[in-house]
């Protein structure tokens, strides 16, 4: 969900939180590795909770209604370890997003 839907359904329980204070407890979630941060584009962010199991993926984003859906791929994950190899960084996370048109959207046509 997005950090206004968030703070939206938190408000709705307790009329004390603030988007502000919503927005910091994101961030601090996210740095803590427990939040996943996607990029939607047009500077809207989706926060996704990290399964306690450690749960890798990536997404592919519809940038008409903004559907996500995850995805793995093994040779993915090898080309950036192999990337990883030649940077002058401990690469120790990556997220990878890609932003099309779902099969909907491309096959309606009409905008939702
Ligand atoms: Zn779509
Ligand atoms: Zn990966």
């Amino acid at each position: 969900m997005t950090a206004e839907e968030l703070a939206g359904r938190l408000m709705a329980k307790d009329r004390r939180v603030s988007t502000a204070s919503v927005y910091r407890a994101l961030a601090v979630l996210t740095e803590l590795g427990l939040l996943h941060k996607v990029s939607l584009g047009e500077g809207r962010t989706r926060f996704e909770l990290v399964s306690a199991g450690g749960e890798h993926h990536h997404h592919l984003v519809c940038d008409r209604c903004g559907r996500t859906v995850t995805f793995e791929d093994d040779d993915l994950e090898g080309a950036i370890r192999k990337l990883s190899e030649r940077m002058p960084y401990e690469i120790d996370a990556h997220e990878v997003t890609l932003h099309g048109t779902c099969s909907a959207c491309s096959a309606g046509g009409v905008s939702a």
